[in-house]
């Protein structure tokens, strides 16, 4: 079609243009009876005039010419005097209408904003349905890659015979969950393990994340509902993975929620009701929030299994750790039993990015197996960041960190035995200028009020100790990440687990309100998270100052070695009088 207009456009005949004069000059003509005929032109807006003798205008010999005229100025009186007058007046009705010329220009256009916006289109997969494809078989996992989870495993044990024989099933009359949704924190094997039940009952598996529902064109969400359950429908027996379930599956009516999202959700609700061809396609999603998504989406014969996929415990490390290590050429004096312990609080993900990052350092070491060394510099690289060579202090801006990290050690001991020291340094990494890095001593699963206490403590410690060795005024601005924790974890204290004397066990959580906490309510949290605060920032500065001997020797000792493994560490704070815990070294 474009491809005509520009050819007519190109090719169409060229009328020689007709000289434009002014109204005085044609009205002239008309006046001297030298005009033979008259057309009027554009509904009154342009004449058109014929002379008896040609004249020049401009430098042209001309036998017609035309004038403009303003809207509505002639009349059918004025027709009536040049008639009179003995000139053939003529008006052009079909030139009021928008001529050929207007009609081709308004078709390019149109034509062109539509091949813009079929690419815009395309690009953003309003059109195509390119976007919902099966993982390949060669691409599929099984749950050999997945470590640990072995609570989730035995629950998808039966989706994964019933994917992988569903004419069983349906013998005798039993129908496979139809949505299994998967909760846990992230980076703990969510997706993983979708795909791993698909790989497990050789279907194929369709990932797609909430956010590909998320448009701003209107019907786009439901549309793309649609082509996922088509394409499911075509797969079966097959797998629909919906990663970050909570940005498509969220509350309806919630206040931050647009129609457009609430209409993707009933679709996906109406596509999972349906009767036809739905047999043998299991709904799998994943979140992090379960308490977002909308009651219906629970409802039976929807996502009514939930799956959790906690974080792993010590023997779950081992096991991830030995998935990731498969391939990896490991040295004889890496201890990935050891490891699994000392990683408490790590998910699957961190801990496959340990092991790469050690791979990578071993790479740059130019070794040909990954050292335990190289697991330990990989640990820091994660835990405190890459090293800032680039970082220039002066000695009195060292001392003042040495003190600040050592304040945190010498806390952190004495307040907070349960955790275990890992090291105490002053090399500049990430965004920090120094870390006095502790790790929990085993998994828990709660923590007493205690030691929580200890841990505000701890986190106070390095702003406790810089008055103590500096004086009031030299405090820094080393500590706001340290406030930042240590108010976080007290306000929690305070609303959620009733661990105020004076609020009492009344939680602050909106969902037990019925709406945001009162005025009231508020100040008094506030109240008594500043009493908890004050009262551990006031135990640190103690312990500083019962153990200053042993802070000044450890800050002594960072400013010479930069960095302390945890042993030194133990040894000089009981070298100084500070009462071993039950750590161990790490
Ligand atoms: P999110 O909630 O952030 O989407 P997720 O729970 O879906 O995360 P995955 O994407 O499955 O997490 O995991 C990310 C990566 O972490 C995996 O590709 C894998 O390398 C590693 N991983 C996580 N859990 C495990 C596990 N249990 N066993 C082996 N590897 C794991």
């Amino acid at each position: 079609m474009l491809l005509a207009i520009v050819a007519y456009t190109l090719v169409r005949p060229r009328v020689p243009a007709i000289p434009t004069v002014s109204y005085s000059e044609v009205a002239q003509a008309l006046e001297g009876h030298d005009v033979t005929d008259l057309l009027v032109e554009d509904g009154g807006l342009r004449l058109v005039a014929t002379l008896r003798t040609p004249r020049v205008v401009g430098s042209q010999r001309v036998s017609t010419f035309q004038t403009n005229l303003p809207a509505r100025s002639i009349s059918l009186a004025d027709l009536q005097q040049w008639t009179a007058a003995g000139t053939r007046v003529r008006v052009d009705e079909s030139s009021g209408t928008p001529t050929t010329e207007l009609i081709i220009q308004i078709l390019s256009l149109a034509v062109v904003l539509g091949v813009v916006a079929y690419l815009v289109a395309r690009q953003r997969g309003v059109l195509t349905s390119s976007r919902f494809v099966a993982t390949p078989p060669s691409r599929q996992l099984t749950l050999a890659d997945v470590g640990g989870v072995r609570e989730a495993r035995a629950d998808l044990g039966d989706v994964i015979a019933y994917l992988a024989d569903p004419e069983r099933y349906h013998a005798l009359g039993a129908r496979c969950p139809r949505g299994v949704l998967l909760v846990g924190p992230p980076g703990t094997g969510k997706t993983l393990l979708a795909r791993a039940v698909a790989g497990e009952a050789g279907c194929p598996v369709i990932v797609a994340a909430g956010s590909d529902f998320n448009e701003m064109y209107v019907g786009v969400g439901s549309r793309r509902v649609r082509q996922l359950a088509k394409r499911a429908r075509e797969q079966a027996p097959c797998i629909v993975f919906i990663d970050e379930f909570d940005s498509l599956g969220g509350r309806r009516g919630r206040a931050n929620r647009s129609g457009e999202e609430e209409t993707t959700l009933n679709q996906l609700l109406v596509e999972m009701d349906g009767m036809e061809g739905n047999e043998g396609v299991v709904w799998m999603a994943a979140t992090n929030r379960e308490d977002m998504l909308d009651p219906a989406v629970r409802r039976p014969g929807r996502f009514d299994r939930v799956v959790e996929v906690p974080l792993p415990t010590v023997v779950d490390r081992l096991e991830i750790l030995k998935v990731h290590a498969h391939g990896r050429p490991l040295d004889a004096d890496v201890d990935l039993e050891r490891l699994a312990q000392l990683t408490v609080g790590h998910s699957g993900a961190d801990l496959a990015n340990l092991l790469n990052e050690a791979a990578i350092v071993a790479v740059q070491d130019d070794c040909d197996r990954i050292m335990n060394a190289h697991i330990e510099q990989a640990r820091d690289r994660v835990l405190l960041g890459r090293l800032r060579s680039g970082v220039v202090m002066g000695q009195a801006e060292r001392r003042l960190i040495a003190i600040h990290e050592a304040g945190h050690a010498i806390v952190g001991l004495v307040a907070c035995p349960d955790d275990r020291l890992h090291k105490v340094t002053i090399e500049p990494r990430g965004r920090s200028l120094g870390a006095a890095h502790f790790a929990p001593e085993s998994d828990r699963h709660v923590h007493p009020r205690s030691y929580l206490e200890g841990v505000i403590a701890k986190a106070l410690g390095g702003r406790a100790a810089e008055p103590v060795f500096m004086g009031p005024d030299a405090v820094t601005t080393g500590a706001g990440s340290d406030l930042v924790q240590a108010t976080s974890i007290a306000r929690r204290m305070v609303a959620e687990f009733g661990m105020s004397d004076e609020i009492g066990l009344i939680s602050a959580d909106p969902a037990a309100q019925g709406g945001p906490p009162s005025a009231q309510l508020q100040g008094e949290i506030d109240r008594a998270v500043r009493t908890l605060i004050t009262a551990q920032a006031k135990r640190a500065e103690a312990i500083v100052r019962r153990h200053r001997d042993a802070v000044e020797a450890l800050a002594e000792a960072l400013l010479e070695r930069e960095i302390l493994a945890s042993e030194d560490v133990l040894e000089i704070a009981a070298g100084h009088g500070v009462s071993r815990t039950a750590l161990a070294p790490a």
